[in-house]
């Protein structure tokens, strides 16, 4: 520890503040969508910018070297938690208004302790104040987040600022008991050890909210791959899987596993009569209808234009049928009621199809229930019809997958 030289250690934040910004405002300029990070950049810029000020302390006036470094690093401090509290979506008008009373409360202090009665323990103590509080309103802020998408994020982050609280708080103390220092820069090691605080926190703050970013974009993703955008129910892809699963799993364990295919009769004259955005609509308040209707396990698709899967694990024909039935009435019983007063009548005609036990993959068993509902289609519509398996001789499983 006594090795630490503060020197090298400015040099270390000068450096470091000057690559992490200019990755975090290159990362602002790629992702827009995320707030925070324009204000983490040029915070970072001005940590760097205030350590060069320290560092070239006898080439430059006092009032360059102390008065500015110090209040340039408060600065740059108090934007980090501007673009931390942007980044978490928080309140950040209060923390502004004190940030800039703080610093012109602090510029007065630092003139004053420079040029009328010199004191580097004293500024010492008033920069580490600031610091301090700063720190744990930052840590308080960011551990009380309760984003579960950032949680790894809030973690790392809040404690870093805590630990540099505590750390600051033990500098002021420490800096109480010494004899007057002559220069910071030649002070001991509970002030090389709050720079290294100071460089932790840059550090953390940029990695943390850079891997929070990437959480919530995988989750944007992971959303999007699966979700049907207008319907809010799952897409094709996302059911083929669920299907694929759902019927290895129900052969394993010899369960029956059924299935329903439902499409809206004569949608094309929705369209053709409303117009497009009212059969966008109605298709909003069909899944709507159908989503309120759901048990715990059934998995519903939107499995092209207007029409929808529901895959229903362990249950049988006689359940399935009415499933199907309920569904059916769901739909055509009330009239749809769209926003803009617009009310219409839909119908929809459902094929039904269950296996136990027989040997086909998830996709024979989509066409079975495709073939039910044709069936449905041609029995006159808005109706429920099942495929008969005696009919075309299914083969049975022996062997257990
Ligand atoms: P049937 O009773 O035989 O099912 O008749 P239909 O008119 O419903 O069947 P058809 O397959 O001829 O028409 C389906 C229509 O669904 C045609 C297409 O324009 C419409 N459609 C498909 N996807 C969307 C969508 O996302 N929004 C809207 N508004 N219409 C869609
Ligand atoms: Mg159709
Ligand atoms: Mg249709």
């Amino acid at each position: 520890m006594e090795g630490l030289d503060m020197k090298t250690l400015a040099l270390m934040s000068l450096l470091l503040g000057l690559f992490l910004g200019v990755g975090s405002l290159v990362f602002a300029r790629i992702h827009s969508s995320f707030q925070g990070f324009r204000a983490l950049g040029y915070s970072y810029l001005l940590f760097s910018f205030g350590f060069i000020l320290l560092a070239f302390r006898q080439y430059l006036f006092d009032f360059l070297s102390i008065v500015v470094a110090n209040l340039t690093i408060v600065a740059g401090f108090s934007l980090l938690i501007l673009g931390i509290l942007k980044f978490l979506k928080d309140e950040i008008q209060i923390f502004e208004k004190v940030s800039i009373v703080l610093l012109g409360v602090m510029s007065v202090a630092f003139v004053y302790f420079t040029y009328f009665q010199n004191s580097v323990n004293a500024r010492i103590i008033i920069i580490s104040v600031v610091i301090a509080c700063f720190s744990f309103f930052a840590g308080y802020k960011v551990l009380v987040n309760r984003e579960r998408a950032i949680l790894t994020f809030t973690r790392f982050l809040g404690f870093s600022f805590i630990y540099c609280a505590v750390i600051f708080l033990l500098r002021i103390y420490f800096t109480f008991n010494e004899a007057e220092l002559n220069d910071v820069m030649s002070g001991g090691t509970i002030h090389a050890i709050s720079l290294i605080a100071l460089q932790l926190v840059t550090i953390s703050s940029c990695f943390s909210l850079t891997i929070s970013a990437s959480q919530q974009l995988a989750n944007k993703l992971a959303i999007q791959a699966t979700i049907d955008s207008l319907t809010d129910v799952y897409n094709r892809r996302a059911f083929d899987e669920f299907a694929n699963k759902s019927v290895l799993r129900a052969q394993r364990e010899q369960t029956p596993i059924s299935m329903i295919l439902m499409d809206i009769d004569f949608f094309k004259q929705v369209n053709d009569q409303y117009g497009h955005q009212v059969g966008d609509k109605v298709l909003q308040e069909f899944s709507l209808r159908l989503k309120n209707s759901l048990r715990q396990y059934d998995i519903l698709s939107r499995y092209g234009g207007e029409e929808f899967t529901l895959l229903l694990p362990d249950t049988d024909t006689s359940t399935a049928m009415i499933i199907a039935e309920k569904l059916r009435n769901t739909i055509a019983q009330p009239v749809f009621c769209l926003e803009d007063g617009a009310e219409l009548a839909v119908t929809a005609s459902f094929g039904v199809a269950t296996i136990q036990g027989e040997d086909i993959d998830w996709q024979q068993f989509i066409s079975l229930v495709d073939q039910a509902l044709y069936y449905a289609k041609e029995n006159g519509r808005n109706c429920v019809k099942l495929y008969d398996a005696d009919l075309h001789h299914l083969p049975k499983t022996n062997n257990i997958h």
